[in-house]
């Protein structure tokens, strides 16, 4: 263990999965407390237990304003503060603009887009006041697909690349209330956590990884761990000077 994030208490959405999970996990093994947030609060609990003391679970859907409301009292009451807040819940429905339902666009914008909105309004506050002296760190998991499009991903498309220019509206706003949080971006390509069984299509998971490998310059999908570095790089006092940034994690992709 280091201690890249000594001292820093941090909630992560969707942390009983995938990246949150790899983030909690490699945030704690820096010396964060964390709080191990997921719609599904028994998967949650599994993780926080795994973590260890480091770790509590909470329950938040992110995209009901009610629950955030509860996450902050439950931060505040347990921690008296919180120094960095991760939104990373998501859900991708693939469909192109004429396959997808009104109801899977409104649900994607939802979970992908309003829970950056709702959790950063609802954290600020308790951040502005109680963010360590070093600074405070919002990160938003947007997607490359916020930056590059593809035909069948209309929604997803949408709602990640809103997550990008949001991401850089509240930096600059906090930069201009010098509130000494930062709030930056991660732009992963396939990693390979559940998310990705909506790209099976009737495969085996290996045929998947194979073939989207395949799109990927370095010749492999991502895992957990490659976007869980970066946030702890962008979330430490290492980076407090980056804010308003967008970092691809995608293997050399949108480098084509
Ligand atoms: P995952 O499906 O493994 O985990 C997502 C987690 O979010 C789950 O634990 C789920 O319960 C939770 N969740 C879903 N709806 C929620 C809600 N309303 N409130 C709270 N939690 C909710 O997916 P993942 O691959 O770990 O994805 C994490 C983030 O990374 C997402 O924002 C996703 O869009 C993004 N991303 C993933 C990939 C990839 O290839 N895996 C690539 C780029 C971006």
């Amino acid at each position: 263990m280091t201690s890249r994030l000594s001292g820093r208490t941090a909630l992560i959405t969707g942390a009983a999965s995938g990246l949150g999970a790899a983030i909690a996990t490699r945030f704690a093994s820096e010396g964060a407390q964390v709080i191990v947030s997921d719609l599904d609060q028994a998967k949650a609990q599994t993780h926080a237990n795994t973590i260890g003391d480091a770790a509590i679970a909470l329950e938040l859907d992110v995209t009901c304003p009610k629950s955030w409301e509860r996450a902050v009292t439950a931060a505040s009451d347990r921690f008296g503060k919180l120094d960095i807040l991760v939104n990373n819940a998501g859900i991708c429905i693939p469909g192109s603009v004429e396959d997808l339902s009104l109801e899977d666009w409104h649900r994607t914008h939802s979970v992908d887009l309003d829970s950056v909105f709702l959790g950063v309004k609802a954290f600020l506050p308790l951040m502005v006041r109680t963010s360590t002296a070093h600074g405070g760190a919002i990160l938003n998991i947007s997607s490359i697909s916020g930056i590059v499009a593809a035909g069948n991903m209309a929604a997803y498309n949408s709602a990640k690349a809103a997550v990008r220019h949001l991401t850089k509206s509240i930096a600059l706003h906090c930069a201009k209330m010098r509130y000494g949080i930062t709030c930056n971006s991660l732009h992963p390509t396939f990693i390979d956590t559940p998310l990705l069984d909506e790209f099976t299509a009737g495969r085996t998971r290996e045929e998947t990884l194979g073939k989207l490998a395949r799109q990927i310059p370095v010749g492999r999908v991502g895992i957990p761990d490659d976007v869980a570095w970066a946030a702890v790089y962008l979330c430490s006092p290492e980076a407090i000077f980056i804010t308003g940034a967008e970092l691809a994690i995608d293997g050399g992709l949108s480098a084509m």
